[in-house]
């Protein structure tokens, strides 16, 4: 039975104090329970993160960072590594997030490589893929993300205990308003599950969560979680607000407490 994942990506919003309050609001109300129902991973910005782990150090919150770098160790400049995130108690980093593809060039080859270094750190990659519009407009979906399945994990071993997230965000929905209806984004999710039965096995593609992102907000929320294979959301704007994120938590709760 996959846990529901409910992923805030903060990109580069909100300064120290903002964070700290943030973080403060949402220690308390996780405190309240010994363990959360459903995953809860925060992804601030890279300053922050050593604060972030310390703050929610009593509580089952979690912290990813929002990228990271394809090397270990060495003179790359602005860079960070996994082993650096694992020695700081960061237990997930996303991986090609479409603002890394577009921004800086980030290519599927790069994000193999990132997704291995975590691998072998004990990172868990959330490793986002996902259409562009014109590439959905031209019927593109299936294909897109096929293709970056393939060379995110070309030659990339997953074990039966290996955990492993996997985001679909369509690049058109991110941060637009937009929404992939839960039928639009459950065939994507079917496909990427059924894509990691066909390169792995059963038991992997099972296992593996996958996340929707793309505008996803508390009113929407629900009927995306519904989808059988739509395991959490990966949420931008609406995690930056402590309601809403804590509204988006609430929600995958009740989910997860009376099944879907
Ligand atoms: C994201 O940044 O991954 C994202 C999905 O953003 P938003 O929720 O703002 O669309």
């Amino acid at each position: 039975m996959r846990r529901i994942v409910v992923a805030g990506n903060w990109k580069m919003f909100k300064t120290f104090q903002e964070m700290v309050s943030f973080c403060c609001k949402l220690a308390g109300y996780a405190s309240e329970f010994e363990e959360l129902p459903v995953t809860s991973i925060i992804c601030p910005p890279f300053p922050y993160l050593h604060t972030s782990v310390e703050i929610f150090s009593a509580t089952d919150v979690h912290i990813g960072s929002q990228d990271v770098s394809m090397h270990d160790f060495g003179a790359y400049t602005g860079e960070v590594s996994a082993p650096m995130l694992i020695s700081m108690g960061i237990e997930y980093s996303l991986v090609g997030h479409s603002e890394r593809r577009q921004y800086h060039q980030e290519t599927d080859i790069e994000i193999n490589l990132k997704v291995k270094i975590l691998q072998s750190t004990g990172v868990v990659p959330i490793v986002c893929v996902g259409e562009k519009e014109q590439q959905r407009d031209e019927g593109k979906t299936d294909e897109v993300v096929t293709s970056q399945l393939e060379t995110i994990f070309a030659d990339i071993d997953i074990a039966a205990d290996t955990n492993l997230i996997i985001a679909y965000e369509p690049v058109w929905a991110i941060g637009t308003g937009k929404t992939a209806t839960p039928e639009m984004a459950q065939d994507v999710h079917k496909l990427i599950r059924d894509w990691l039965e066909i390169r792995y096995n059963k038991t992997i593609a099972e296992r593996v969560s996958i996340l929707y992102g793309g505008s996803i907000k508390p009113d929407n929320f629900a009927a995306l979680l519904a989808q059988p294979d739509i395991d959490g959301g990966l949420i931008g704007g609406a995690s930056l607000d402590i309601d809403n994120y804590l509204n988006l938590l609430q929600t995958g709760i009740k989910i997860a407490q009376e099944g879907k």
